[in-house]
Order: C-alpha cells, then sequence, then structure tokens
C-alpha cells in the first residue's frame, strides 16, 4: 500500500515586522483559527497576534 503525501512542500508565513510565524499545521487556536486553516483562507479581518499588522505584512516560506 503506498501512501502519497498530500502537500509537496510545506509553506509557512511569517510577519516581516514582528517575526510571528503562521504555521497551517498549528493554526491559530488563540484565535480560533483550527489547525489546518491555510494561510490564504483565514478571514481578511484576521491580523498579527503580535503586532496587530495585517496579513498583507506576511511572507511566504517554504519548508
Ligand atoms: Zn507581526
Amino acid at each position: 500500500m503506498k501512501i502519497k503525501s498530500k502537500k509537496a512542500v510545506n509553506v509557512i508565513y511569517r510577519c516581516r515586522v514582528c517575526g510571528y510565524v503562521y504555521d497551517p499545521s498549528q493554526g491559530d487556536p488563540v484565535r480560533g483559527i483550527s489547525p489546518g486553516v491555510d494561510f490564504l483562507d483565514l478571514p481578511d479581518g484576521w491580523r498579527c497576534p503580535i503586532c496587530k499588522y495585517t496579513k498583507k505584512e506576511f511572507r511566504e516560506i517554504k519548508l
């Protein structure tokens, strides 16, 4: 039995202002974001929990 990985690359998003990292596999439980929610699927009102900047300040990082 073969098991294929769902994702070829892991992608996280880092706030370029304060360095906070959003990891989709962890989500953001404190703010009601379940693990597995992609960064792009976060509500537009979501902001960096640390510095409160918007999603636009985040940069994609491929692991
Ligand atoms: Zn930040």
